[in-house]
């Protein structure tokens, strides 16, 4: 009996179908089982709002019960330190150029999700003013900022 070919969405190879694996598209290389994942993940937390709050709050919980992980990260890894710390400056440079746009500005940034976080804040009131103005001007324009993600 001939088996029934799929090219892995992965790595691209053609390979014949396994058939205990209902619509195959990965091969089974470590790399492209981790891919599978990653691409479940993604759709999931794309999807479905309850994952993603089961998601969120867990790693509130694991935050706080590892509060000093990043001090220790950076303690143990200090050339991924300056090596992000370089790369933070050419972030930086590139942000103050004239022609980089607003919508670019936190692009870059390594926790994204935290700036969106915060602008999709209700309690938080923005206030607009022109650039050289008091600040203690009773007049002016009260709005609400959202957070666009760009997927
Ligand atoms: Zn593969």
């Amino acid at each position: 009996m001939k088996r029934e070919m799929f090219r892995c969405a992965c790595c691209g190879r053609c390979l014949p179908r396994d058939p205990r694996v209902k619509n195959q598209d990965y091969c089974g290389q470590k790399k492209c089982q981790q891919a599978r994942k990653n691409q479940w993940q993604r759709r999931k937390l794309e999807t479905d709002p309850d994952y993603r709050a089961g998601k969120k709050e867990s790693q509130q919980i694991w935050q706080s019960k590892n509060k000093d992980y990043w001090k220790r990260y950076r303690k143990n890894n200090l050339a991924s330190v300056l090596r992000n710390r370089q790369l933070q400056k050419v972030r930086d440079q590139q942000r103050l150029k004239p022609d980089s746009q607003d919508k670019q500005a936190h692009t870059d940034l390594v926790k994204k999700d935290a700036l969106i976080a915060y602008l999709n804040d209700n309690s938080i009131l923005y206030t607009v003013h022109p650039a050289a103005v008091d600040l203690a001007k009773k007049d002016a324009l009260m709005t609400k900022m959202n957070a666009i993600t760009t997927r």
